[in-house]
């Protein structure tokens, strides 16, 4: 099957792809990548008016550190999250995650902004996101405005995006850098999207956990710690007993409770 027909734009600055979003009476989307929105319109699930193309317009991609914020532009490719050494000395969780992305032709066009504005509850980069505590910039002619990430993404493939907005940029502090973290997933193939995995984060004080993250993959809905699993290792010394209750208080699939196993005992080492 084709697209339906539609008009397209490709602005050379942001201030002319707002306005072309801002365009009353059309539903206006963003080409980014690619990788998700030219499949749906080509099964015809997805029949934008205007597309308006991401990829000319100055400034929107770059990764860089500023005080203790790492700022990743949305138009920087996954491949790029995946090999920055600024994002590896900073984030090395979020460069994990953007790895297991596909096959490196996903990851190559495939934008942060993109897998974050298309919010599938299987993908690596919104659940590591939330496992980092990340904020979105979203701009408009309107003006910004800066969300958690906790708060963008509302449900799978919902977002609290509106009409005319662009996320222009992700932050994500960095003044801790993670010394313990681990980032697995279980596929059926090399290069599927996960059947599930787990985002963990942990301060240890020598053996003793004094702050857990734990971030499951492709649970359904939208990514989220979850308190209960976190709350049995917080204060604790990270024993296989502790880690065992931990995983069996994911109130998820078994997998799901596997790949946090094996996530904080990584996490741990
Ligand atoms: C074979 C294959 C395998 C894949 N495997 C995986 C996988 O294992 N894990 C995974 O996470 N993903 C996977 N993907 C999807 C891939 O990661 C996409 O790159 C991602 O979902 C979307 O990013 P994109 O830049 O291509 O966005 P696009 O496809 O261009 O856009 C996706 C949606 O986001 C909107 N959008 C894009 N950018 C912005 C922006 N800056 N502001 C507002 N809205 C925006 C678009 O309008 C559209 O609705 C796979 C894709 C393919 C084709």
């Amino acid at each position: 099957m084709k697209a339906a027909d539609f008009d397209y734009e490709r602005p050379r600055s942001l201030a002319h792809a707002l306005s072309a979003l801002a365009e009353p009476d059309v539903e206006s989307r963003p080409l980014a990548g690619g990788q998700s929105l030219v499949p749906l319109m080509a099964l015809r699930l997805s029949r934008p008016g205007l597309l308006v193309d991401l990829n000319r317009i100055p400034g929107l991609d770059g990764i860089r550190v500023d005080g203790t914020t790492l700022h990743i532009g949305a138009m920087t490719r996954q491949r790029d999250v995946e090999l920055s050494p600024v994002v590896q000395a900073h984030a090395p969780l979020l460069s994990r995650a953007a790895a297991h992305i596909g096959h490196v032709t996903i990851r190559n066009r495939g934008t942060i902004g993109g897998s974050l504005a298309h919010a599938d509850s299987a993908a690596e980069i919104p659940a590591a996101a939330v496992a980092l505590g990340a904020e979105v910039v979203l701009t408009s002619e309107r003006g910004e405005r800066v969300l958690p990430v906790t708060e963008f993404l509302v449900g799978h493939y919902t977002t609290a995006i509106e009409p005319g907005e662009l996320l222009t940029e992700v932050r994500i502090d960095v003044g801790n850098p993670d010394q313990h973290w681990a980032f697995v997933e279980f596929t059926q193939r090399s290069g599927d999207f996960a059947l599930a995995g787990a985002a963990v984060r942990l301060i240890l004080d020598g053996n003793r956990v004094t702050q857990a993250v734990i971030v499951p993959l492709a649970a359904g809905g939208v990514p989220a710690r979850v308190l209960a699993a976190e709350q049995l290792l917080e204060g604790e010394i990270l024993t296989p007993q502790r880690i065992e209750q931990a995983a069996a208080a994911m109130d998820h699939r078994e997998l799901t409770a596997v790949m946090t196993r094996r996530a904080l005992l990584e996490a741990g080492r």
